[in-house]
């Protein structure tokens, strides 16, 4: 069974201490992933405090978060301005390329576009995915190969601007197939490979799934007849769980699944669908995330 690994790397921190850590176990199971990441300020700390809510209290409290997080995240761009990551740790990109993993654009800047996605026009996203390019174009020697956008952040807007972008696909959704997006009847050529499979946040802490449980409960889902990726984070499998994701991965040796990146998903693929993607809200995850719309008329999603 093949299963498409995409790690997500959000922070200065994730990138500096997760990126290496999750290189390492990578290397111990001989798996080749995708690596999405931000090169921009990292404003994250003004992330964690905005969502400061009492739903968002209850998740930090179920997947402990400050441990989760670490101080220096929480604090990342409150008092002084963020680090630009890719100038500071250019050099943790180039060994991931090095290593032979795929390497995506996963944001600029994480905390704005999750912030403000919803307010951004057309000029404002391409600004920020140009910027992105740039610097990650400077750090690689060429452009990243696909992007995916923080948090599952995405729209019609988004998916027209980054067309502009020479990206082999985008993996922006959730979904169970690889698909081309369609805006107003006309198909997009920059396929999606969406993420079928909850991440470790919006797991652990509901339905009686534990840190004991939560890897026989992901392998579980995972399921030889159907589109399987999977995103893991640096901050999170690299840092805090990464005992646990060394035992995932042992565990899914030995049921011979085979960790690829995104974008080995596209060769060999059945016909390619078309499909929309739509804002919608999913079990463990706070505000909406863009859904291949067809998943709509199902109950399956992040489950
Ligand atoms: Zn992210």
């Amino acid at each position: 069974m093949k299963v498409g690994l995409r790690v997500d790397v959000d922070t200065f921190r994730g990138t500096r201490l997760g990126v290496p850590n999750i290189c390492r176990l990578l290397e111990k199971y001989s798996i080749k992933a995708s690596f999405f990441f931000s090169v921009g300020p990292d404003n994250m700390g003004r992330h964690l405090w905005r969502l400061l809510r009492p739903t968002f209290l209850m998740k930090m409290l179920r997947t402990k978060a400050s441990s989760l997080y670490g101080w220096d995240i929480l604090l990342k761009g409150t008092l002084w301005p963020g680090p630009l990551i890719g100038k500071r740790l250019g050099s943790i990109i180039r060994a991931t390329t090095d290593a032979g993993h795929e390497i995506g654009l996963h944001a600029w800047d994480h905390h704005a576009w999750q912030a403000h996605i919803d307010n951004m026009d057309s000029e404002a996203i391409y600004d920020s995915l140009n910027k992105g390019v740039t610097l990650l174009t400077q750090i690689l020697g060429k452009p990243p190969d696909c992007s995916a956008v923080p948090g599952w952040k995405s729209n019609d807007l988004v998916l027209k601007e980054k067309s502009k972008f020479p990206f082999r696909y985008n993996s922006d959704c959730r979904g169970d197939s690889v698909f081309y997006p369609v805006i107003n009847n006309r198909e997009l050529l920059q396929p999606q490979v969406p993420v079928t499979l909850p991440t470790y946040d919006e797991l652990v802490g509901r339905n009686g799934i534990t840190n004991d449980n939560y890897n026989d409960h992901l392998l579980s889902l995972m399921t030889p007849d159907r589109l399987n990726v999977l995103t893991v984070h640096a901050e999170a499998e690299g840092i805090v769980c990464e005992k646990l994701f060394d035992d995932f991965l042992s565990k899914a040796n030995a049921r011979e699944i085979l960790f690829v990146p995104l974008g080995a998903l596209l060769a060999n693929h059945p016909p390619i669908k078309r499909a929309k993607i739509m804002a919608q809200e999913i079990p463990g995850r706070e505000g909406w995330v863009c859904c291949q719309d067809n998943l709509l008329r199902r109950s399956t999603v992040g489950q």
